[in-house]
C-alpha cells in the first residue's frame, strides 16, 4: 500500500514544510468519519478535514452528483452566460438563508468570499452616494482568509508581517477572549459583552462613523482557537452598526452549515447581519466553492442605479458558480436536509460538551471552550517554545492514537463532521487525554 512519493516539488500551504517532509503524514482515501493513511491506518477525523466536511467524507450522493456533472458539462462561464445549476444553487442557498439575505454571489473559497463581501460593501456605499465610507473594521485574532482584503481586516500578525503594506484603511477591535474571567465556560461566556462598545468609542474618537463602510466578524472565531462571543456581544455590535449606517458582515466560513447546530450562526445567535460569507460546508468541501449571501435591498441598489445594459458590479471569477461546484452544492444541501444534519449536530452538542470538559484538570489544560460541534482546548505553552506543546499533542494523536486534531498556537481545535457518534467523540477526547498525560 505504501508508495514512495517525491515530496520536494510541492511547496505546501500553511505547513512547516521541512518538518513535514522528514516524516510525511499522507492520507490516501476517506469515508464517513475516517481517513485512511498511506500505511493503511484508519484515522478518525476530529476536524472535518479543515472544518469543512460536515456531512462526512465521500458521501455517495455528493460523489455521484459530481461524477454525473463531470460527464455532462465540464465548464460554462457565468460572465454574460448562465447554466441552470448555478441559479438553482443560489436559490437553494437563499432557501436556508437568514431572513432577507437571499441574493447570492458565488466565488471559489472562503478568502474570495471575504474579499467579495468587502468589495460589495464599498461599492454599495458608493452606489448610494456615500463614497466617503471607505474604512473597514475587523478584529484582533480574526481569520478572514489570505487575500489582501482578508488579511487587512484579519487580526493575525503572522499572516500579515511577511507581506508589507496591506490595505491602509482597515482598523481592528479587540477580540473578546478573556480567560481570566471566562475560563472553562460551557457554551457562551458570561463576561465581555461590553467589549462591543469599543466599536462605538473607536468610531467616535478616531474615525468618524460616516467614513466606515463595514465591520466584519466571525461569530465564533475558529482558526485562532475557538473564541466565543460573550452573551449579548453580537447584538451590541449589530445595534452600533445600525446606529451609524455601517454594514455588518458575518464571516461564516466555519460556522455556516450546521457547525453550531443551526444553518448559520446568525440563526443560532438570533442576530442577522447584512451579508454572510461562506464556503467549506457549502459543498461539503468536495469541490471548492464560496458564496456571499447579501441582503436583498443591498443587491437591489446596484440594479437600480447602474445604467441599463451596464455591468452592475465589476467583480467575479472565471469559476464563479462552476458546474461541478454547483452540482456538489445542490447535492450537499439535499444531504443536509434529508439527514437532518444540523439538528443532529445540535443533538450531539451536549455530549460533545461533556466530553470536552472531562479534560479539565489534566496536565497543562488552561481553558476549554465549546459551542455546537466546535471546541478549543488551550494549553499552557512550554516555556520559550510557543506552539510546541500543542504540536506534540497533534503528532501523538495522529501517530499513536489514529485521531486527527488541529492546532493553532497552543490550542487544540476540534470540529468533527456533524455525523459523529458518541463513541467517536469519546475516542477523540481520550486520544487527547492520553497525549497530554504522556507529556506530563
Ligand atoms: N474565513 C474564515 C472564518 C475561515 O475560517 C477561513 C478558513 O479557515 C477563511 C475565511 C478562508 O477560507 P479559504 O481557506 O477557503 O480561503
Amino acid at each position: 500500500m505504501e508508495q514512495a512519493v517525491n515530496t520536494e516539488h510541492l511547496w505546501m500551504p500553511f505547513t512547516a514544510n521541512r518538518e513535514f517532509k522528514e516524516r510525511p503524514r499522507m492520507l490516501v482515501s476517506a469515508s464517513g468519519m475516517y481517513y485512511t493513511s498511506d500505511d493503511g491506518r484508519q484515522i478518525l477525523d476530529g476536524t472535518a478535514g479543515l472544518w469543512c466536511v460536515n456531512a462526512g467524507h465521500c458521501h455517495p450522493k455528493i460523489t455521484e452528483a459530481i461524477r454525473r456533472q463531470a460527464g455532462e458539462m465540464d465548464f460554462a462561464p457565468l460572465f454574460q452566460m448562465g447554466h441552470p445549476k448555478a441559479f438553482q444553487s443560489a436559490s437553494a442557498l437563499a432557501a436556508i438563508a437568514p431572513e432577507g439575505l437571499d441574493r447570492v454571489f458565488f466565488c471559489n473559497d472562503g478568502s474570495e468570499s471575504v474579499d467579495t463581501a468587502l468589495k460589495i460593501a464599498l461599492a454599495w456605499h458608493r452606489a448610494r452616494g456615500d463614497a466617503q465610507r471607505v474604512r473597514l473594521i475587523g478584529r484582533e485574532r480574526a481569520y478572514h482568509g489570505v487575500n489582501f482584503g482578508g488579511i487587512a481586516v484579519g487580526g493575525i500578525a503572522g499572516n500579515r508581517k511577511q507581506f508589507g503594506a496591506t490595505l491602509a484603511n482597515a482598523d481592528h477591535l479587540r477580540h473578546p477572549l478573556d480567560i481570566e474571567r471566562n475560563a472553562f465556560s460551557r457554551g457562551l461566556p458570561e463576561y465581555g459583552a461590553a467589549l462591543a462598545d469599543e466599536l462605538e468609542a473607536r468610531l467616535l474618537a478616531l474615525h468618524d462613523p460616516s467614513t466606515v463602510a463595514a465591520l466584519i466578524v466571525e461569530p465564533v472565531q475558529g482558526s485562532t482557537g475557538v473564541i466565543l462571543p460573550p452573551k449579548g456581544y453580537l447584538q451590541r455590535l449589530r445595534d452600533i452598526c445600525d446606529r451609524h449606517g455601517i454594514l455588518l458582515i458575518f464571516d461564516e466560513v466555519i460556522t455556516g452549515f450546521g457547525r453550531l447546530g443551526a444553518p448559520f450562526a446568525a440563526d443560532y445567535f438570533g442576530v442577522v447581519p447584512d451579508m454572510i460569507t461562506c464556503a467549506k460546508g457549502l459543498t461539503n468541501a468536495a469541490v471548492p466553492m464560496g458564496a456571499v449571501m447579501v441582503r436583498r435591498d443591498i443587491h437591489d441598489i446596484f440594479m437600480e442605479t447602474a445604467p441599463q445594459g451596464a455591468i452592475e458590479l465589476a467583480h467575479g471569477y472565471t469559476y464563479s458558480g462552476h458546474p461541478l461546484a454547483a452540482a456538489a452544492m445542490l447535492a450537499t444541501m439535499e444531504v443536509y436536509r434529508e439527514e437532518d444534519l444540523f439538528a443532529r449536530a445540535a443533538a450531539t452538542a451536549p455530549y460533545f460538551e461533556d466530553a470536552a470538559h472531562s479534560l479539565r484538570g489534566l496536565p497543562f489544560v488552561k481553558d476549554i471552550r465549546n459551542l455546537g460541534l466546535v471546541c478549543g482546548i488551550e494549553l499552557e505553552s512550554l516555556p520559550g517554545k510557543p506552539t510546541a506543546r500543542a504540536i506534540d499533542v497533534f503528532l501523538r494523536c495522529f501517530w499513536d492514537e489514529g485521531v486527527l486534531v488541529r492546532t493553532t498556537g497552543d490550542i487544540i481545535a476540534l470540529s468533527p463532521p456533524l455525523i459523529i457518534e458518541p463513541a467517536q467523540v469519546d475516542r477523540i477526547f481520550d486520544a487527547i487525554a492520553s497525549a497530554l498525560r504522556a507529556q506530563a
